[in-house]
């Protein structure tokens, strides 16, 4: 039979620039083309060209994104980079209008490149099709497109529009009245997330705001409404399963849609009708991040902004430009080595040592070389430079490389602001502030004033951020990845920061801050007397002794984790050693840093090494392997270290070189299966043989569900098991570890992993093994008696955790915690375990 071939559209590139797929851009929303498919291109030119022709259907206020409707049918959405809404026009030029009807190849919006660059989390910019049910298939093209020559994309065109579900069956339903907590209205990604939720409905589904409505699974649709933050609307619904959809579209109205604005129990209820003029959003009260940093702090927020430093763009002869270039180079390095020197603690001062070493990178100079002897001035030839190699870092599908992104940002503006003649003062602020920004560089951070900073949140980064690790070793309560809420909190307002929990309470009542203070002095005390006590062991009050023990990184945390009442270390990450460098280290390098953690132990603690565990998420530049599409599924863990049996060997002579030194125990991560941990051991067996090294513990991390479940059998086969609660909570629950919306729900105090654990206790009692748990939850005083009471006899915890976890312990009796872990097993959700838990507690 013969078929009609399918009609086409093409699309015209609307920018030059190199095209790459839309998983790859850094904003999850346009990654798993929840807001479309389509693709995303890094632009070289500043002009966004119609790529085909049709009517402006919708044109956001903050000018970074519109939307082409076309004759054909398909309504193509433009956005320019990632989180621009947030730079409120500033930047962009918009050249058409709203109901404008336009040529392919015409201009549609002006941006200034460099600005945007500097101030956005990306310049990537999305071309996407936004009723995806009026394309039957989309072939992208690939590699580099010229702006108004080059074809972008071909649409072949859905045959006919799928008839309309009749909306009139049932009775129509309104849902409660909801005020939007996004700080810029449903832009496009939440506009995207509530689309994708109606449409999971049969029900027609309308999103009201006064007298105007949109079809909620209309991305296009409910961007037009333009709406605001703080704008009350509701769902209004009509069909078979109208209840369910009004329901479930409100709450997600009231968590922010995905975007990170107050998802709180509070927050998270819908406003009930009557009241919806009454209150303020209950978002702009607890706004929630990542906990950064822990600790209480109350103080007066300070907006901090990074100002936009202007350069040039021509500059006087190419020899002189690079004479400047190299002088600001030079200097900025005088300046991290007096601020390095200036910092007591080395882990900050390698983060500024690595900050050097930026200011030496060849590729950088070189890029920076070929602007200016384009002509460009320095300052605006390093600009580019830098905001391309950080652009570069932020594109890529892996969260450590993104946050060196911030790294190169910040020094790039140390040079930038020599080359431009402006001072970059430490941030001066008046007592008691809690300041808010976007994003403090690790230099900010570093300078900041302890004794007037009482904490900070910044809207970007994450626990594992540089900042975060800098807050940490400051003291400084912090929160990272807070909602962008909290940019709009009034200058010089009283707030109150949890830093432990991870909320910032924006108008605390008078009763609220005597209650934090209160606590901020009883907690105080209580460390004090936890410190005083720390050095003593942990035993139950009927006698049962627990072994709390340090996850540490190095021989200065392992010194401080003894400090802190470490019996041991019950996880050495030795991955450490092998990230950010050129070259894997030699086997000296890394046992020098083995035997200097053993040294600090001294012949009679433990000392359990970890082998490498990198690969997948965690890639390492000189270690190629090849790109996945479940890399936490595909090689990582001891998969990288069989496939790569050298690195592997080197890597056991270094830790063999510490035995004698300390009770050495070597941990392979990662093992599902008995045949990895028999190979494992038996190429450690010839090193051991060759070294003539006798006695060693052998045990596996217990993180994936087939070891926990075949726990007898490794047990027959290993000295112990430690329990990596963080990677057995991600592969119990099918739950990404690092996935912003499931964070919530990946917890590992969830029945199935508590389960997990006991299989493990059981497995491993049978053959009288001991078992230690390493992952976050032997830190959390909530899972302690419950760990106990499964049956684990080894702590291996955070160095700041172990003084609180040791005293909490001796509070303990096994008797109760083994009744109350038979008892959590029985339960159906993690909120449940919760709540008994914190029953237990009181
Ligand atoms: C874990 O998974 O719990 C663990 C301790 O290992 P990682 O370094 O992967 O957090
Ligand atoms: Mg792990």
């Amino acid at each position: 039979m013969h078929r009609p071939e399918p009609k086409q559209l093409r699309l015209l590139a609307p920018l030059s620039g190199v095209l790459l797929p839309l998983e790859q851009v850094p904003d999850l929303v346009f990654a798993q083309k929840m807001v479309g498919d389509g693709i995303s291109l890094d632009p070289t030119s500043e002009e966004l060209l119609a790529p085909v022709a049709g009517k402006i259907t919708q044109l956001h206020d903050a000018h970074h994104a519109l939307t082409i409707l076309t004759d054909a049918g398909p309504e193509i959405l433009l956005h320019i980079g990632v989180d621009t809404v947030l730079l409120k026009g500033a930047g962009f030029m918009p050249l058409v209008k709203l109901g404008d009807h336009v040529l392919a190849g015409q201009a549609l919006i002006r941006f200034d490149a460099d600005a945007v660059a500097l101030s956005a989390r990306s310049l990537l910019t999305q071309i996407v099709v936004a009723n995806g049910e009026s394309v039957s298939r989309l072939t992208v093209a690939r590699g580099r497109v010229v702006a108004g020559r080059d074809t972008l994309m071909v649409l072949d065109l859905a045959a006919a529009a799928r008839p309309q579900v009749e909306a009139s069956l049932g009775s129509s339903v309104r849902s409660d009245m909801v005020l939007l907590p996004n700080p810029a209205g449903l832009h496009a990604r939440p506009a995207a997330v509530l689309a994708a939720a109606a449409k999971k409905f049969v029900a027609d589904t309308r999103l009201v705001r006064g007298a105007e409505a949109a079809n909620a699974k209309s991305l296009v649709a409910i961007m037009a409404l333009s709406t605001q933050a703080g704008d009350a609307v509701h769902i209004q619904a009509s069909g078979p399963d109208a209840a369910e959809a009004a329901k479930a579209l409100a709450q997600l109205l009231a968590q922010g849609c995905g975007e990170a604005v107050g998802d709180a129990p509070a927050a998270a209820a819908p406003v009930p009708a009557p009241s919806a003029a009454r209150a303020s959003p209950a978002s702009l009260h607890e706004l929630l991040g990542v906990s950064a940093s822990p600790g209480l702090a109350v103080g007066h927020i300070v907006q901090y902004r990074v100002a936009a430093i202007a350069v040039a763009q021509t500059g006087g002869s190419p020899q002189h430009e690079r004479a400047r270039l190299e002088a600001a180079l030079h200097e900025a390095g005088q300046q991290l080595e007096t601020l390095k020197l200036a910092l007591a603690d080395p882990a900050k001062g390698e983060i500024l040592a690595a900050h050097q070493e930026l200011l030496e990178d060849p590729d950088l100079f070189d890029a920076a070389i070929v602007g200016i002897s384009a002509g460009h001035s320095a300052g605006y030839a390093w600009r580019d430079a830098f905001g391309r190699s950080a652009g570069q870092l932020e594109a890529l599908n892996n969260a450590l490389l993104r946050e060196r992104a911030n790294d190169i940002r910040d020094v790039g503006r140390r040079v930038l602001a020599l080359l431009a003649g402006v001072a970059q003062a430490a941030i001066v602020v008046p007592e008691n502030s809690i300041l808010i920004a976007e994003e403090l560089s690790p230099s900010d951070t570093a300078s900041l004033d302890r004794s007037k900073v009482l904490g900070f949140c910044t809207t970007t980064g994450g626990a594992t951020s540089h900042v975060a690790i800098l807050a940490r070793s400051l003291g400084i309560p912090a929160i990272c990845g807070i909602a962008a809420n909290a940019l709009l909190l009034a200058e010089g307002s009283q707030v109150l920061l949890d830093g432990s929990k991870g909320i910032l309470h924006s108008a605390p009542s008078a009763d609220e801050v005597a209650g934090a203070r209160k606590r901020m002095a009883q907690q105080a005390e209580r460390r004090a007397e936890e410190l005083a006590q720390a050095a003593s062991p942990a035993i139950t009050l009927d006698g049962h002794r627990i072994e709390v023990v340090a996850n540490v990184r190095n021989a200065a945390d392992t010194r401080e984790g003894v400090a802190n009442g470490a019996e041991g270390v019950g996880l050495l990450r030795s991955e450490f050693l092998f990230d950010e460098r050129e070259t894997a280290p030699s086997e000296d390098e890394q046992a020098q840093e083995y035997c200097a953690v053993a040294e600090a132990l001294g012949p009679k603690r433990v000392l359990v090494i970890r082998t490498l565990d990198v690969g997948g998420d965690k890639p390492l530049s000189y270690l190629p392997l090849p790109k996945e599409d479940n890399p936490f599924l595909g090689l990582r863990g001891v998969r990288v270290s069989l496939a790569q049996p050298a690195m592997f060997r080197t890597q056991l002579r270094a830790i063999l070189r510490a035995a004698g030194l300390t009770q050495l125990h070597i941990m392979f991560p990662m093992i599902a299966t008995l045949e990895e941990l028999r190979e494992a051991k038996a190429i450690l067996a010839e090193e051991q043989a060759t070294l003539g090294v006798a006695e060693v513990k052998v045990g596996l991390m217990i993180e994936v569900p087939s070891a926990a479940l075949l726990a007898e059998q490794f047990a027959r086969e290993a000295d112990f098991f430690s329990i990596g609660s963080n990677d057995l909570t991600q592969y119990t629950l099918a739950m990404d570890r690092g996935h912003p919306q499931l964070a919530k729900k990946a917890d590992g105090l969830h029945p199935a992993v508590l389960k997990m654990i006991a299989l493990s206790c059981e497995g491993a009692r049978k053959q009288g093994k001991w078992v230690g748990v390493c992952g976050g939850l032997a830190s959390d005083a909530m899972a302690v008696p419950v760990l106990i009471g499964l049956g684990v006899t080894e702590l291996s915890a955070s160095v700041p955790a172990i003084p609180a976890i040791k005293a909490q312990v001796k509070r303990l009796s096994l008797a109760a915690c083994q009744a109350l872990a038979q008892e959590v097993l029985l339960l159906a959700t993690a909120s449940e375990v919760r709540a008994r838990l914190a029953a237990f507690a009181e």
